[in-house]
């Protein structure tokens, strides 16, 4: 049942149009719909933004490897006190691991967190003289760094939407929205910039998330009050 009409939403019998004219193709349904979704949720949350705290790039680094496994309210708690003692790449760079360690404890995973902020922090000083570098693939080379880490800091610090950021809420509503199949985050980024226009990449996860923590939540999706529903194959099912 829910797998037929999962279907039906990912390949639609095209509208009959008159004689002579070409029907749209079914792989042009879910672009639309996908721009539809961000439209609707544009309108439902027009000031969405990135929720961490930070006045510099490297800060934002810093704030977006801490927020792995970690909620942003409690990285925004952590940040305050961590920015005074640390402001910049040259500060991080030469912190004393230890002290570090225990700043960040409380966001989880401290003691790997701590390492790869300090020696992303090193490498930034000494190929790219303190500045967060804005290009993806030398943001790749920073320890612990990955594409998610990298399309925030990219799209936030920068304006350039390198690709789309999938953490957890990204990849749950992406999946009950129909519009991937793919469990793996990298695939999920790929088939969701086929699908969305470029400029609107890092809008389109900003919005999930919000979306992810007000209605579309892990345990219990909210289909009765969401305004995506009539868009939704889970709301279907
Ligand atoms: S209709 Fe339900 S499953 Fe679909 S996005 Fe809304 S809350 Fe999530």
């Amino acid at each position: 049942m829910h797998l037929t009409k999962t279907k039906q939403f990912l390949h639609p019998q095209p509208p009959s149009k008159g004689h002579g004219s070409t029907p749209p193709s079914p792989t042009d349904e879910l672009p639309q719909r996908a721009v539809e979704i961000l439209r609707r949720l544009t309108q439902q949350y027009p000031n969405a933004t990135c929720s961490l705290t930070y006045h510099s790039p490297v800060q934002l680094l810093v704030a977006t490897i801490l927020s792995a496994q970690c909620t942003d309210v409690r990285v925004n708690q952590v940040t305050p006190s961590l920015f005074e003692r640390y402001p910049d790449a040259a500060a991080f760079a030469e912190s004393d691991l230890e002290q570090l360690t225990q700043l960040v404890r409380s966001t989880g995973f401290y003691r790997n967190k701590a390492k790869n902020i300090r020696a992303a922090c090193q490498l930034i000083m000494t190929h790219y003289e303190g500045r967060v570098p804005a290009k993806m693939e030398d943001l790749l080379q920073l320890p612990g760094v990955a594409r998610k880490t990298a399309n925030v800091v990219l799209a936030h610090a920068f304006g350039i939407n390198a690709g789309v950021t999938v953490d957890t809420h990204v990849k749950r509503l992406s999946n009950r929205l129909g519009l991937t199949k793919q469990t793996d985050p990298g695939k999920i980024e790929q088939d969701l910039m086929t699908l969305l226009p470029q400029p609107e990449w890092e809008n389109w996860s900003i919005r999930l998330i919000y979306h992810g923590r007000a209605t579309c939540g892990a345990r219990k999706p909210d289909c009765g009050n969401c305004a995506l529903a009539d868009l939704c194959p889970t709301a279907q099912s």
